[in-house]
């Protein structure tokens, strides 16, 4: 018998599949790709605080025994704990945590629980655009109505609230929203902290129910605090979400897909039988997840020394990521490259909309020069050398 030969040819993600190439090419290439950090010599850089936790864990000399199908609830606490930073009276009882398989597999889950809760047919709205992976998440979890609400102006290259609001104060009620934490992926243009209110405002009218994903606290301005106002806002006015948080950009923990799902719930019952209805979805799908990242995690989260080292190093990225945006932008103004560039240091986080069509974009790409066909390009991937070969290459695009 031949099951499978005749299997439709599989979707190519276009991230990964546009990295090998890049990677591939000859050099000299600046890759844009990925979303992840580099060096000043454009260089992975596993941070030395995490390096220090490494020490420190096998110092500890800790068994391999399996953890708790909710993983470790040291982690879950710190996590939560993290993502509220600097609130008082967190009522940690009324939210349920559990570990994850880094930001996706926290989207995951999440997108799970709603299957289970409000069902498949809830409609599941995303901003346009948004991570590639957000929508085959929610259709692979079953959801029949996989949305977009509009999020980004290609005008002013910010956030379109007007449109956002109107989308959303359409959404039928109980319907799904995604927005991201801080540093939306692939736009870098956020909300502002007035413009969160209004949005709460229109969830709150509409009851619709609220996934946060937080793929980059800290990484957007160097402040843990700061980058999460979003999630503040919506636990000082009383609501009801999820939160999907990565460790794998703010503590370089990529491949150890370490992540955390927290629920805050109405009650502290029903954030128990929201513990409980996770740990039935997890267990069914990889029983209980991998003990590395979350020890890591919760050793530089709980430890004060470490704690204030990682947050010198994450401000330490943000900072790099920053000035490679000035970098840029400062040479395509020296340059008198047709057009305005000041949104490149308008906007935040790791990746940056450049702004440039798909002809543009595969003009830099036959150049070497590895930006998504949509624009996007990951600044964290710039040093200051090739920040300004970049400029070149899109002043000659764009002429
Ligand atoms: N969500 C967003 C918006 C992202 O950009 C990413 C990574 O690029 C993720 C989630 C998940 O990443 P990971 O699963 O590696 O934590």
């Amino acid at each position: 018998s031949d099951r499978w030969s005749n299997l439709p040819p599989p979707t190519p993600d276009v991230v990964f599949t546009l990295n090998s190439k890049a990677k591939a090419a000859a050099d000299p290439k600046i890759n844009l790709v990925i979303g992840a950090y580099r060096d000043d010599d454009g260089k992975p850089m596993p941070l030395k605080v995490i390096r220090k936790a490494e020490r420190i864990l096998l110092e500890k000399n800790l068994n391999y025994e399996y953890l708790p199908i909710e993983g470790d609830p040291e982690f879950c606490d710190a996590s939560v704990k993290m993502l509220y930073s600097g609130v008082k009276d967190l009522p940690r009882q009324r939210i349920a945590a559990v570990q994850s398989l880094s930001g996706t597999g926290a989207c995951r889950l999440a997108a799970e629980f709603v299957a289970r809760t409000t069902g498949v047919n809830t409609e599941v709205y995303l901003p346009d655009p948004t991570w590639a992976n957000h929508k085959a998440i929610f259709q692979f979890s079953g959801f029949h109505h996989v949305k977009n609400y509009r999020y980004f102006d290609s005008n002013t290259k910010g956030v379109d609230i007007k449109g956002m609001l109107e989308d959303l104060a359409r959404a039928p009620e109980n319907s799904l929203v995604v927005l991201h934490l801080c540093a939306h992926n692939p736009t870098g243009a956020d909300p502002t902290p007035e413009e969160w209110n209004l949005i709460a405002d229109v969830c709150q009218k509409r009851k619709l129910q609220i996934l946060f994903d937080s793929a980059y606290q800290g990484y957007a301005s160097g402040d843990l605090q700061k980058d999460s106002i979003a999630a503040r806002i919506f636990l000082a006015r009383g609501f009801e979400y999820l939160v999907a948080q990565s460790f794998a950009k703010n503590m370089g923990l990529y491949n150890d897909r370490i992540g955390c799902l927290s629920v805050t719930c109405a009650t502290t019952v029903a954030s128990e039988k929201v513990f409980g209805l996770l740990q039935n979805i997890i267990r069914p799908m990889y029983s209980n997840p991998p003990a590395h990242g979350a020890r890591l995690v919760k050793f530089v989260l709980m430890d004060e020394t470490l704690r204030a080292e990682w947050e010198v190093e994450l401000k330490g990225m943000a900072d790099r990521i920053i000035r490679m945006r000035k970098i840029l932008r400062d040479e395509l103004v020296q340059l008198q490259t047709p057009g305005n560039w000041d949104h490149i240091t308008r906007q935040i986080g790791m990746f940056s909309y450049l702004g440039l069509s798909k002809a543009q974009s595969q003009a830099l790409q036959d150049r070497r020069m590895f930006v998504m066909l949509t624009g996007r390009a990951s600044i964290a991937g710039l040093t200051a050398n090739t920040a300004k070969l970049l400029a070149k290459g899109i002043d000659e695009v764009v002429r």
